[in-house]
C-alpha cells in the first residue's frame, strides 16, 4: 500500500487496524485486477482505454502531453515499462514510427494490441498503397469502433471484470457518437466558402472527411516528413490565391514550417492570421481542459470556428 494512505492519527492504532481491515475488505474482489498493468502509447490512445478500463485497472500512459508520436523514440526506461506491462495498447497504423520495431518485438510474446489497426480498411484513408492514415481519432464515429477492441483485450486478461468493461465500452462508443453529431454541427456554422483548414502537419483528413471542411497539412502525414521548397510556394500561392485567413499550429508539432507560410504570404502583401493552437497527435496536460478527446476535439471544433468564421 502507498504510504500516502495513511491519513489516520498515528497515534490511534486501533483506529488504524479497523482502517486496514475494512481497505482488505473494500479492495479484495478487485484484487487479480488492481495487479495488472496496461500501458498506452499516447494520451489519446490513454484517454480510451481508460473510458474501457474504468476504476478497475491502472493505466500507465508512455508519452505524456505534447510529446510527438511519430518522432518519438523509446529510453531504456520506457521500453522496461513496455517489457513489464501485462498488455500495451498502441494507437496503430504505423502512427508510433520509431517504436514498432520494439512493439512488433513485445508482441512475440505478450499481448499488445494497434487500436486503429483493428479497423475496417474500408473506412481508412490510403496514404499509399497498403498504407493508411493513422490520425483516426479525428472521426469520433471511427474511433468510438475501437472500443470493442479494448474491450476484447482487457476481458482476455480479466475475465471476471467482462460485463463491466463490455459496458463501459458501450456506453464511451455512445459518447464518441454523440461528439460526432455536435462537431457536424459546429463546423456547419462555418460559411462553405471559408472551411479550409490549414495545419502544421496532416493529421486532419479525418476530420475533414467526417465533418465537411478541407484539409491542408503543411507538412506531411508524418511529422518526420519535411515540407519542400516548392511545396510551400504552392501553398503560399494557395493561401494568398484563395485569401485564407487563418492557419494553425498544432500542440505536438513545431511552428517553424506555418511561420515560413505565413512569412511567404506576408511577403507577398497577405497577413495571415495565426489561429488557436491545436490539439493533433497529443491531448492537452493537467488543467488544459482538454485532457479528454472529448475535450480536445470540442476545443479544436471552437478554435476554428472562431478561426475560420469569425469576423477579423
Ligand atoms: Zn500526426
Amino acid at each position: 500500500m502507498p504510504q500516502k494512505m495513511f491519513f489516520y492519527d498515528s497515534k490511534s492504532v486501533a483506529l488504524r487496524m479497523a482502517f486496514w481491515v475494512m481497505m482488505a475488505c473494500f479492495l479484495a474482489p478487485a484484487t487479480a485486477a488492481d495487479s495488472l498493468r496496461i500501458v498506452a502509447t499516447t494520451t489519446v490512445v490513454a484517454d480510451l482505454v481508460r473510458h474501457v478500463a474504468g476504476d478497475r485497472v491502472t493505466v500507465d500512459c508512455l508519452m505524456g502531453p505534447g510529446i510527438d508520436p511519430h518522432s518519438y523514440k523509446a529510453t531504456p526506461r520506457d521500453a522496461d515499462r513496455l517489457a513489464r506491462a501485462d498488455l500495451v495498447v498502441a494507437s496503430g497504423l504505423h502512427l508510433e514510427g520509431k517504436l514498432g520495431e520494439l512493439l512488433a518485438r513485445l508482441g512475440d510474446r505478450m499481448p499488445v494490441v494497434g487500436v486503429a489497426d483493428t479497423l475496417p480498411r474500408d473506412r481508412l484513408l490510403e496514404i499509399a498503397p497498403g498504407l493508411f492514415d493513422p490520425h483516426v481519432w479525428f472521426d469520433a464515429a471511427l474511433w468510438s469502433l475501437c472500443t470493442s477492441s479494448v474491450a476484447d483485450a482487457l476481458v482476455a486478461l480479466d475475465a471476471d471484470g467482462a460485463d463491466g468493461y463490455r459496458m463501459r465500452a458501450k456506453n464511451y462508443a455512445a459518447e464518441l457518437q454523440s461528439l460526432d453529431v455536435h462537431l457536424r454541427e459546429k463546423i456547419a456554422t462555418i460559411p462553405l466558402q471559408k472551411r479550409v483548414l490549414v495545419t502544421a502537419h496532416d493529421a486532419f483528413r479525418y476530420f475533414g472527411r467526417a465533418y465537411g471542411i478541407e484539409v491542408i497539412g503543411v507538412q506531411g502525414t508524418s511529422t518526420t516528413s519535411e515540407a519542400g521548397l516548392n511545396d510551400m510556394n504552392r501553398l503560399v500561392d494557395r493561401v494568398v490565391a484563395q485569401k485564407i485567413p487563418v492557419v494553425f499550429v498544432e500542440t505536438s508539432v513545431s511552428d517553424r514550417n506555418v511561420t515560413a507560410l505565413r512569412e511567404g504570404a506576408r511577403a507577398r502583401g497577405q497577413n495571415v492570421a495565426l489561429g488557436s493552437r491545436l490539439y493533433s497527435d497529443s491531448l492537452g496536460g493537467p488543467g488544459s481542459g482538454a485532457e479528454t478527446l472529448e475535450e480536445a476535439l470540442r476545443a479544436n471544433a471552437d478554435a476554428i470556428v472562431q478561426g475560420l468564421a469569425g469576423e477579423r
